[in-house]
C-alpha cells in the first residue's frame, strides 16, 4: 500500500521532504524549528575560496537581450562556465564566479558581446559577505574595535555581540556574530591565541512593525503599497488606546494567530528561505524556487515505502529510515 504524507496510515503531517533530503548541505526540519535556529549547526563548511564572486552585469542594453544573446556575451568573457547566471527582478545579470581568471576578466569588464553593448560591473555587496558565530567569553569585556582589529586579517568586517534579557535589562553574552567579507565562511578563526569553531550565522525572517508584513522592515516599508495594520486583527491600525475588537488574524497567511506569531507557516516558510540562502550561497530568489522543489518532489507510486500499519508494529523511525533510502534512489525513467 502506498502512503501519502500525513495521510491516513502515513507519516505525521511534520514529516516533511525537507527532512530527508540526501543533500548534506540543509539542515533537517527538527533543527530548523529549534528555538537555536539562529545558532544552527550546519557540518558543511568549505575552506574559504577566492574564486566564487557574485557580480552583477547592469544597463539598459543588457535587459534587451535574450536568453541566447546573453549565452553567446558569456562565452566571449570567459570559456568556462559561471556557477550560478540568474536575471534579477531590474533584468540585470548576476553572475557567481568559479576562477579568478573569471573574476579578473569580469573587473576589467566594459562591454558585453561581440556587439559590444555597453554595461555596468559591479559586485554584489550582501552576497559577497557571510556571517558567522563564534562563542568566546575571553572576549565579552572588549569593544567592537578592538575585536574587529584583532581579527582584520581574517577577512572579518563587522562583529555583533549578542545580548540577551535578564531582570529586565539587556546583558552581554559570549555570543558574536562575525561578517566576512568572503561569500564563505572559515570553520574556525583565530580569536589570539585560540581556535573557536564557527557557526553559520541564519537570520531570522524580517517583519515590518508598520504593515506586519514579512520580508522587509520599518525603514523599508512601501506606503503607497501597505497600510498600518494591527498586529493581531489585520485591520488597520485603530491606535492603542483602543482596545483591539479582534478576531485574531494574521496579515501574512490569513490565519488565527497575530501576525508576529513565529508559528505562522509563511514565518516558517520564510525561515526555510533563509536557511537554503545561507547554506547554499544563494540569492533570496533562487532560494524560494529551491524551496518549492524540495517542496514539489514527491516520490513516484513504485518508490514509496510500504506504510507501517497496526499489526507489523513498525516504528515510524523504521518507516522514515525507509522512507529515506527509497527517494534518495534516482526514479528509473
Ligand atoms: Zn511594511
Ligand atoms: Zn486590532
Ligand atoms: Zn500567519
Amino acid at each position: 500500500m502506498s502512503v501519502e504524507s500525513g495521510g491516513p496510515g502515513g507519516p505525521p503531517d511534520d514529516f516533511n521532504l525537507y527532512n530527508v533530503t540526501h543533500r548534506g548541505e540543509m539542515p533537517t526540519l527538527k533543527q530548523s524549528q529549534s528555538r537555536n535556529y539562529k545558532a544552527l549547526k550546519v557540518a558543511f563548511f568549505t575552506h574559504p575560496s577566492d574564486t566564487e564572486k557574485y557580480f552583477v552585469i547592469g544597463g539598459e542594453e543588457i535587459r534587451k537581450l535574450n536568453i541566447f544573446e546573453i549565452h553567446r556575451g558569456l562565452k566571449c568573457i570567459s570559456s568556462e562556465n559561471f556557477k550560478i547566471i540568474t536575471r534579477l527582478n531590474s533584468g540585470d545579470l548576476l553572475l557567481q564566479t568559479s576562477s579568478t581568471q573569471q573574476i579578473d576578466c569580469l573587473k576589467n569588464l566594459t562591454s558585453f558581446g561581440a556587439d559590444k553593448k555597453a554595461v555596468t560591473i559591479s559586485e554584489n555587496g550582501a552576497l559577497n559577505k557571510s556571517q558567522a558565530i563564534i562563542r568566546c567569553r575571553e572576549i565579552m569585556k572588549l569593544d567592537m574595535e578592538t575585536i574587529q582589529e584583532g581579527l582584520n586579517d581574517q577577512k572579518v568586517v563587522h562583529v555583533q555581540r549578542l545580548k540577551r534579557r535578564e531582570n529586565n535589562t539587556w546583558v552581554d553574552t559570549a555570543t558574536h556574530i562575525l561578517t566576512f567579507d568572503s561569500p564563505i565562511c572559515p570553520a574556525e578563526i583565530n580569536v589570539g591565541y585560540l581556535v573557536v569553531k564557527t557557526e553559520l550565522y541564519i537570520p531570522s525572517p524580517f517583519r515590518c512593525v508598520i504593515c506586519q508584513r514579512l520580508g522587509h522592515t520599518k525603514k523599508r516599508c512601501d506606503s503607497k503599497k501597505n497600510t498600518p495594520t494591527c498586529g493581531y486583527c489585520a485591520k488597520p491600525l485603530h491606535g492603542n488606546e483602543e482596545p483591539c475588537p479582534g478576531p485574531v488574524k494574521c496579515v501574512n497567511c490569513l490565519g488565527n494567530h497575530p501576525s508576529s506569531s513565529r508559528a505562522c507557516p509563511k514565518f516558517i516558510e520564510e525561515k526555510e528561505i533563509n536557511a537554503i540562502r545561507v547554506t547554499m550561497r544563494i540569492p533570496y530568489k533562487l532560494a524560494r524556487e529551491e524551496l518549492k522543489k524540495r517542496k514539489f518532489v514527491q516520490p513516484a507510486a513504485h518508490m514509496k515505502p510500504t506504510a507501517p500499519d497496526n499489526q507489523s508494529k513498525k516504528t515510524f523511525a523504521s518507516y522514515k529510515a525507509n522512507f529515506c533510502k527509497s527517494i534518495t534512489k534516482k526514479p528509473k525513467n
